[in-house]
């Protein structure tokens, strides 16, 4: 089998180093197999093992080699489609429930660092800026909607204000968070890995799973071995094709990319970003941007629907960046690179069970650093026999796209052309 190696990205270049991982050979037992090595595999593994279960990972490539390895690194509390949303769709104790875990991603991670003394340059500090005085509106409303769930860190900046935060004055104002904050994604997951492994846990890297036998024993099949377990958790998210056809029919891959410049001098960092906080637009089609631990602005943006990959990732990019930073008009690009999240309908993720042995959570839709971390949780605790909280996120409406998978991309494609016009109206 060809061995899958990382996007040649700022991340997998500045990764800190890791033991090679074994590929499955033979027939393995344990009581959970998760399929999947991003976040929310990891997350899960990490929460059964605590509780005393036996977990053995299978990874196609290698270890946060999808979303979790590429992403903007950004810790956005809440979900893609926020609480109000929930609210109009579900029962008020569901829509409770799912409030008052949305910011808990956040924690789950803080805590996961502290305790497995994670290297991964966690940063405290996030900003959601308003492009239009509409969307200071928006941000206003969605304050005191959080507020109602007791997430109450939270500060809106004026026109002038925000330019304390951001070095540039192309923002009508914006909201602070200070439980927000970011990392650099793939460390943070290969130090969960790695967490994982001092648990008991066991990773195996370069081992697609190709089929699952379903049923009272499920097997989980990869090219050159077999694991039998009690449960499964299919943690593929964007990346996982046509495993499981009931996921792909309602979810759609899609592309977003990042580009890294080269180092900036301190000086330069400093007036982009005087507190280093990461920063996030309020438009459908954002903008998210940071800085990362050696003085370099990451910048992320764009979506290309149904996942195919640009031909030249800073034509598209780098425009974005220099209209809310002009400055760095003669800085040179070291990294280009894109990956996949995937979406849903609804935007909400996708969480539930086939059968009653195999769980799943996908499409948390562009948020999910934070969500991944919290779904973790959530399937370990449903594993554990309490289900409430997986119950409130399986219970979310979810719908097919339409005009089904050949359609998708056009139909998802004209909503987004549909959002972009909006996003460039203000309207
Ligand atoms: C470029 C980019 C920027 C983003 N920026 C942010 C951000 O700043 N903040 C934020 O909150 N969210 C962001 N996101 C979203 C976030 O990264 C994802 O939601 C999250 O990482 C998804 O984690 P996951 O574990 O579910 O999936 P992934 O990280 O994609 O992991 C899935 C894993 O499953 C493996 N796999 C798939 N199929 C199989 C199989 N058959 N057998 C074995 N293994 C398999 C894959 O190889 C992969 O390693 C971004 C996403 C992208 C792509």
């Amino acid at each position: 089998m060809a061995h899958t190696a990382y996007p040649q990205s700022y991340y997998a270049a500045s990764a800190n180093s890791v033991p090679a991982r074994p590929e499955l050979n033979g027939d393995v037992e344990t009581d959970v197999c998760i399929i999947g090595a991003g976040y929310t595999g990891l997350s899960t593994a990490i929460a059964l093992l605590e509780n005393g279960f036996k977990v053995s990972i299978v990874e196609a490539a290698k270890v946060g080699f999808g979303a979790s390895g590429r992403n903007g690194g950004q810790i956005v509390n809440s979900y893609s489609r926020d609480i109000d949303v929930i609210e109009r769709s579900c029962a008020p104790k569901q829509a409770q429930l799912l409030g008052d875990m949305a910011f808990e991603g956040g924690r789950i991670i803080r805590e996961r660092i502290a305790k497995y003394n994670i290297q991964c340059d966690l940063k405290d500090g996030g900003v959601f800026a308003a492009n239009t005085s509409k969307h200071m509106k928006h941000l206003e409303s969605q304050k005191k909607l959080w507020e109602r769930y007791g997430h109450t860190q939270l500060e809106l900046m004026d026109a002038k204000r925000i330019q304390e935060v951001v070095g540039t004055d192309i923002y009508a104002g914006g909201m602070l968070d200070m439980s927000g904050g970011h990392i650099h994604p793939l460390n943070l997951a290969l130090g969960e890995a790695a967490a994982a492994e001092s648990l008991g846990g066991v990773i195996y890297e370069q081992s697609p799973a190709i089929r699952i036998d379903r049923g009272a024993n499920p097997v989980v099949h990869t090219p050159n071995g077999r694991i039998k377990a009690k449960f499964i958790v299919v943690a593929g998210n964007a990346y996982l094709g046509n495993l499981v056809p009931e996921l792909s029919a309602k979810s759609m891959p899609c592309g977003t990319q990042v580009i890294t410049t080269e180092p900036l001098s301190a000086e330069l960092a400093k007036s982009l970003l005087p507190q280093d906080y990461c920063v996030e637009d309020c438009n459908y089609l954002l903008d998210y941007y940071r800085l990362t631990g050696d003085n370099r602005l990451i910048f992320g943006g764009g979506v290309v629907y149904g996942a195919r990959d640009p031909a030249n990732i800073e034509a598209i990019i780098r425009p974005k960046m220099l209209k809310a930073f002009p400055q760095l008009k003669d800085v040179k690009i070291d990294y280009a690179w894109t990956g996949n999240f995937l979406l849903t309908l609804s935007r909400l993720p996708q969480v539930g069970r086939l059968g009653d042995n195999i769980y799943y959570s996908q499409g948390c839709s562009g948020h999910g650093v934070t969500y991944t971390h919290l779904a973790g949780k959530v399937l370990a605790e449903a594993l554990r026999g309490q289900a409430e909280r997986f119950d409130a996120f399986a219970d979310l409406p979810h719908y097919p796209f339409p005009g089904g998978r050949l359609f998708q991309v056009p139909f998802s494609a004209l909503g987004a052309w549909y959002y972009t016009l909006r996003d460039k109206l203000g309207i």
